[in-house]
């Protein structure tokens, strides 16, 4: 079984309101192969919200609490993102899942880049608080989108 980015699926679980539905997951999910999370909505928020950045780091800083993620307006949802990212990786062992396909550059799901905290759509190296988790239990990543 597979992890998958709920938004990737054709859920509107973004920031927006909005999905993003990739064909290839979304037949993941047809055949019965993967399962949608959101990390974001298991970490208690509500959609649409505020969109969010790392600021000061990447997700593995946000782990390791060097860095917080800040919505653009100014709050600290930090908590929300670390709780989230735990509860998917709580639902990846339970259908103890080897994979995950995630949505490229979010501060919760991307994977190899993510934006730089400034709101100014640059990107820098690193990954989202959830892929960063799930890479460290040893689940492989895709990135997708
Ligand atoms: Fe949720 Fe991840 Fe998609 Fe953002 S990228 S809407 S956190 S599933």
């Amino acid at each position: 079984m597979l992890i998958v980015s709920a938004c990737l699926a054709g859920l509107n679980t973004r920031y927006d309101g909005k999905g993003c539905i990739d064909e290839k997951v979304y037949k993941l999910i047809k055949e019965g192969k993967a399962i949608p999370v959101c990390p974001e909505q298991l970490g208690g928020l509500s959609t649409p919200r505020c969109p969010s950045e790392i600021c000061g780091g990447t997700g593995c800083d946000v782990l390791d609490r060097r860095a917080r993620v800040i919505t653009s307006d100014g709050r600290d949802v930090t908590e929300n993102f670390v709780r989230g990212a735990y509860e998917v990786l709580k639902l990846a062992k339970a259908v103890r899942a080897k994979k995950a396909v995630l949505k490229a550059k979010s501060p919760s799901c991307g994977w190899g880049s993510v934006y730089d905290g400034t709101f100014t759509g640059n990107l820098i190296r690193g990954n989202g608080v959830t892929a960063e988790l799930l890479m460290r239990e040893g689940i492989d990543i895709e990135s997708r989108g």
